[in-house]
């Protein structure tokens, strides 16, 4: 059996933090590859090591004077030094850092600096080997992740070592610069080193202990789910729950490898498993409800639109011309609505309408505005009777217009459209009808 590990930025803000991590690691042997972020903060009002390397380039970029800004970050670093009495300095690399900064490297390169740092610290704490995540991750030409080159570069860098640090959240372009990956990257990282040593469990530790069955700015202290498919993970975080990084998923699902979300902070607790597929139910019909505000509805009218081949295909070109994506598109016999995000649509509201007009010759256009969407999502929900029928209940009793129903047919989930001033009690009948309800 094997794992990788990837520590977020809040696991390892500071030595104290930096000492569960070794204990982690050493309580299961299982546990090889690891994968450190940047330090984040150590409390609400610190500032990430990562923000800060942006802030100091931003200074270096425009001419200014830099130096300070880096000396904050090595006192981060030498702060850790200290704490964990690590026979270590960063003085080297912090000389070619300012070298690179001066000769304006690049952002990528600056912010990629945080988690090579923190490698480097974490190679040596645990005395195991440092590998850069430069030599061994790759972008293509156009800045794509490069995967077929990383796969057999990395894999067999790894078969090298039984045991390494692979820094989080950066690789290099085929001109030998480094890149990043978007924020929160390093759990992409954790992915592709996970699929390249062919692990058993890809482990994502952090400050929570796994994803919740609802947002808990809405919920006070929610459920943990338990086990999640990957499907319904990617519905939950498309709609805004946030715990592991989108792209993260990808990887680790072609090989069918778990990934469990664990916390640094609670060791204790089981997490989080994110799985291909399971026959274990899940506790709840529903696996969990997220969602988005700021939505609006396009919706059109025509006479006789049922019988117009090509309708949709012109309506939604409208949109598409003005490079604008849609969520959902729901229809009747004469009418055709579109979803899209508001403030994308907003600047370019009258060139739509316009090109709809252009395009479809419709009866009426007319445009609803701050609406949300949500997403009950559940694997759970599949050939159940009654679900959607709970659902609006519940909604009805608290009084909430529903706007717009969309069920895929996977019956994976059920999307609803409601007043943007209905959101958070809509989210919280839902979870009373299917969480607490069922306590
Ligand atoms: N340190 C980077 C960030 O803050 C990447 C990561 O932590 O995953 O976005």
């Amino acid at each position: 059996m094997s794992k990788v590990v990837k520590f977020g930025g809040s696991s390892l803000a500071s030595a104290e933090q930096f000492k569960k991590v070794k204990d982690i690691i050493m309580a299961d042997k299982d546990r090889r590859y690891v994968v450190p972020s940047a330090p984040g903060k150590r409390f609400s009002k610190d500032t990430k090591v990562t923000d800060m390397l942006y802030q100091c380039y931003g200074k270096a970029e425009k001419g200014e004077n830099f130096k300070d800004k880096l000396a904050e970050i090595k006192a981060r670093y030498d702060e850790i030094i200290a704490g964990l009495k690590l026979n270590v300095n960063l003085d080297k690399e912090f000389a070619e850092i300012e070298k690179n900064f001066a000769a304006k490297a690049g952002s990528d390169y600056a912010a990629s600096r945080g988690e090579f740092l923190n490698g480097i610290l974490m190679s040596h704490y645990l005395g195991y080997p440092f590998i850069d995540a430069a030599d061994v991750i790759f972008f293509d030409e156009n800045g794509e992740f490069d995967a077929d080159k990383t796969d057999s570069v990395l894999s067999a860098r790894l078969k090298e070592d039984e045991r390494a640090v692979i820094p989080g959240f950066y690789g290099s372009m085929p001109d030998g610069s480094v890149k990043t990956f978007s924020r929160g990257g390093s759990d992409i990282t954790g992915s592709i080193v996970s699929k390249a040593a062919k692990v058993d469990v890809y482990e994502n530790w952090t400050d929570v202990s796994g994803f919740l069955i609802a947002d808990p700015r809405i919920i006070p202290n929610p459920e943990v789910i338990e086990i999640i498919t990957y499907r319904e993970l990617r519905e939950l975080s498309y709609m805004g729950a946030t715990v592991l990084h989108e792209d993260a998923i990808f990887p680790v699902r072609k090989m069918g490898i778990p990934i469990n979300i664990r916390n640094t902070n609670a060791p204790e607790d089981n997490g989080t498993w994110i799985v291909g597929s399971t026959g274990q139910k899940s506790k709840y019909i529903i696996t969990g409800v997220a969602g988005k505000k700021g939505f609006c509805a396009v919706n059109i009218e025509k006479d006789m639109m049922n019988s117009e081949i090509g309708f949709g295909r012109k309506l939604l070109q409208a949109f598409e011309e003005n490079g604008i994506s849609f969520e959902h598109s729901p229809s009747g016999i004469d009418t055709f609505t579109v979803f899209v995000h508001q403030d994308e649509f907003m600047d370019k509201e009258q060139k739509v309408v316009a090109g709809i007009h252009r395009l479809c010759n419709p009866d009426t256009v007319e445009i609803e505005t701050d609406l949300a969407l949500l997403a009950v999502v559940g694997r759970g929900m599949k050939s159940q009777r009654g679900t959607a029928g709970r659902i609006f209940s519940a909604l009805a009793h608290a009084n909430i217009n529903v706007k717009m129903i969309d069920q895929g047919s996977s019956e994976l989930n059920i999307i609803i459209g409601v007043a943007n001033s209905d959101f958070e009690a809509a989210i919280k009948a839902i979870y009373d009808i299917f969480v607490v309800s069922q306590l």
